[in-house]
């Protein structure tokens, strides 16, 4: 099926369309530089973004995908989780599209969607799929047998997010924001055995497929400000590469434990923090000692956009799943384990 995804929920106004399994456009406007200033994503800023945004992008899509918007098969959109006002702008403009073109509306969950996206670059996801899902909002372990219909948590952070903790040292270190890409850069000069910090929740008491960052972002913090208030100067890459290696080691060990506990025999990985060039090689390199398969998406399809949405609502209307209704509410705490909203859901 042909399908049109569009994604709201942060600081990206995405629209991809896809036929299947097959990316056929991917257009993404940021707002991203307006909230560098702020250092962190403001939610009205952001919104506002999106509305002037929203239809040159849809445009765009259509336009690089080569088709008009009368053969589109269905319309998708991110229902949830994220920003309430910036998701009401896609909300809202995927129901004018689909009322004026009468076809199907799927609000989905923007979570299974940055699993389903690795469908356009390899192929239909195994199942079931074990997935590390590392994003700016979330961290967790899931297993989906269903990616439409069925996704369970087997461990989540119970503090920050690991793009968060990018996001805070990247802070600590005076490198702006967003944190991810900067730090992944200037690692790559630094050492990453330079300073031995915390891994978080790896003890043998400690549950085996849950997070901590905040007990490692404060680490950083304090052994940054030790060094500035002894007079020394700041091996900023060291930090940058060492706080790095933290953050990937814990994820790849404990992604790892959880497919051999579930005899599991590959692992995707999605969300933004997935697009980290360490993750992705030290993912391979474990995977590969471990004998499972890893599915990591390209960068670019890691960080939020709207052929993810577009993907997951292509696997929605392939399988017959039921649409949603043109009264699908944004639901900026949308929980992972409801990949789309049908309608009459929760009336
Ligand atoms: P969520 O998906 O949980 O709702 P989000 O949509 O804001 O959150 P994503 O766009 O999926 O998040 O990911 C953004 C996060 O990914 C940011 O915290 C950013 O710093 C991080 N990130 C992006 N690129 C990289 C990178 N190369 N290395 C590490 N982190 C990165
Ligand atoms: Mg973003
Ligand atoms: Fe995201």
């Amino acid at each position: 099926p042909l399908v049109l995804g569009i994604e709201t929920s942060c600081d990206e106004t995405g629209v991809g369309v896809v036929r299947g399994h097959t990316l056929l456009a991917d257009a993404v406007a940021s707002s991203v530089d307006d909230h560098a200033r702020y250092g962190g994503v403001v939610p009205e800023i952001a919104s506002r973004a999106h509305l002037e945004a929203m239809v040159p992008t849809i445009e765009r899509a259509l336009t690089q995908a080569g088709v008009a918007a009368r053969d589109l098969d269905a319309i998708a959109v991110t229902a949830g989780p994220g920003l309430a006002g910036a998701l009401l702008v896609g909300v809202s403009a995927a129901k004018a599209y689909a009322y004026a073109l009468g076809k199907p509306l799927y609000g989905v969950n923007h979570l299974a969607s940055h699993i389903c996206v690795d469908q356009l670059e390899h192929g239909p996801l195994p199942e079931p799929t074990m997935a590390l899902l590392v994003s700016g909002g979330h961290s967790s372990l899931l297993l989906a047998p269903d990616i439409t219909t069925d996704v369970r948590p087997l461990g989540a952070t119970i503090d920050d997010a690991a793009g968060e903790a990018f996001d805070k040292v990247a802070r600590v270190l005076g490198l702006g924001f967003p944190g991810g890409p900067v730090i992944d850069r200037l690692a790559r000069e630094g050492d990453p055995e330079a300073v031995r910090f915390p891994r978080g929740l790896t003890g043998p008491r400690d549950a085996p497929f849950d997070f901590s960052f905040s007990g490692l972002k404060t680490a950083v913090a304090r052994w940054v400000e030790n060094r500035r208030a002894a007079g020394e100067e700041v091996p900023v890459a060291d930090v940058a590469a060492s706080f790095q290696e933290a953050v990937t080691d814990v994820l790849t060990r404990k992604a790892i434990r959880a497919c051999r506990s579930e005899g599991v025999d590959h692992l995707m990985i999605g969300g933004g923090v997935a697009a980290n060039s360490r993750l992705r090689a030290m993912a391979e390199e474990r995977c590969a000692d471990a004998g499972i398969t890893l599915r990591v998406p390209r960068p670019g399809l890691c960080t939020d956009n709207g052929a993810m949405v577009a993907a997951l609502g292509a696997e929605m209307l392939a399988r017959g799943r039921t649409p949603s209704a043109l009264d699908l509410p944004a639901d900026s705490s949308l929980p992972v384990t409801e990949p789309h909203v049908p309608a009459h859901h929760g009336h």
